[in-house]
């Protein structure tokens, strides 16, 4: 593997870094500022990633680069070793699929504008979902959702599963997510984002490499999981997220299998969003294990 990623992208500086055992390296390549449905500024999360102990640092907002100056700004001042990064939203076989991109250039136009096309999505669709949820008996959804963003177009499910949350007095957001806003309740609404194929050839052609996030979170037979797989190697994608917030130990197990069978590499993240709310903590995720490469392990030598 070769990385093109230079300048913006934050993989140049690591070489003493990843002299080190990569298999032993504390990385969190994922989680959310208040720029997509987390709560904590950019800077917040560097200083919390930084007390966690987290060696390598990524802030993969949903479709926006917009916290990533302040991220790369607050790494470089206290020393954590930073690359840039994205989740994107994608739809394949009827079906939102999460994939990440790290280490390309943040200023790249066609990704840029290839995100910028994916969340102006975001409003209309949250309008579809305020429909049908006010039908259900649950009005104010998009008013109040509204109110917990910075811009409309960053408008998520989160955010209107916190206020439902509030108004019907859950304390978990699954449980919100389980009863108004997951399949085939009122909330889950059909949304076309970008195709696999669009999603990892801009990261790719940005300079990056893409992830598969948290695989365990989709509902897919076997054959489904084994043709998601494949299609996304194909395309170019490069590593699973093995070690991810939403999986347990076993998840963790298949998924490293699955990734040395499919030749591909492994990748680290909490999906923090929000203190109280997360069931992982910032940085506490599993190391990579031993059977599967690290994503970064080669990040040092080859640039
Ligand atoms: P959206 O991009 O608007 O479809 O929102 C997706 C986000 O909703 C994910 O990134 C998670 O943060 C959150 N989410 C999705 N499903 C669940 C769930 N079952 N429980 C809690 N949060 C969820
Ligand atoms: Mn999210
Ligand atoms: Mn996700
Ligand atoms: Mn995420």
């Amino acid at each position: 593997m070769r990385l093109h990623a230079q300048g913006q992208s934050g993989l140049k500086p690591f070489a003493s870094l990843f002299l080190a055992d990569p298999w032993r390296l504390r990385a969190d390549l994922h989680c959310h500022s208040y720029f997509s449905d987390g709560v904590c500024a950019p800077s917040e999360l560097v200083a919390m990633a930084k007390v966690q102990g987290v060696e390598l640092f990524a802030l993969t907002d949903h479709d926006s680069l917009k916290g990533q100056d302040e991220a790369r700004a607050a790494a470089e001042a206290c020393d954590l070793a930073w690359v840039s990064g994205v989740e994107v939203s994608v739809t394949w076989a009827n079906q939102t699929i999460h994939i990440l991109g790290l280490g390309f250039d943040p200023h790249d136009p066609v990704f840029v504008s290839g995100l910028d096309h994916v969340r102006a999505q975001r409003l209309a669709r949250a309008q579809a979902i305020d429909r049908s949820l006010a039908q259900a008996g649950l009005p104010g959804a998009l008013e109040a959702a509204l109110e917990r963003v910075r811009e409309p177009e960053q408008i998520s499910r989160t955010h209107i599963a916190r206020w439902i949350a509030g108004q019907r007095g859950y304390s978990d957001l699954r449980e919100v997510f389980a009863r108004y806003l997951c399949d085939g309740k009122p909330g889950d609404v059909p949304q076309a984002w970008a195709s696999l194929r669009d999603s990892v050839g801009w990261i790719r052609a940005a300079g990056g490499v893409a992830v598969l996030a948290h695989p365990a979170r989709y509902r897919l037979s076997p054959l489904l999981q084994h043709c998601l797989i494949e299609e996304f190697r194909e395309a170019g994608g490069l590593a699973l997220e093995t070690a991810s917030g939403s999986h347990g130990p076993r998840e963790v197990q298949h998924f490293s299998r699955l990734a040395s069978q499919y030749r591909l590499r492994a990748s680290a993240g909490s999906d923090f969003h929000a203190p109280g709310e997360s069931r992982t903590a910032l940085g506490a995720v599993s190391l990579i294990a031993d059977s599967v490469e690290p994503l970064w392990s080669k990040w040092a030598v080859n640039n």
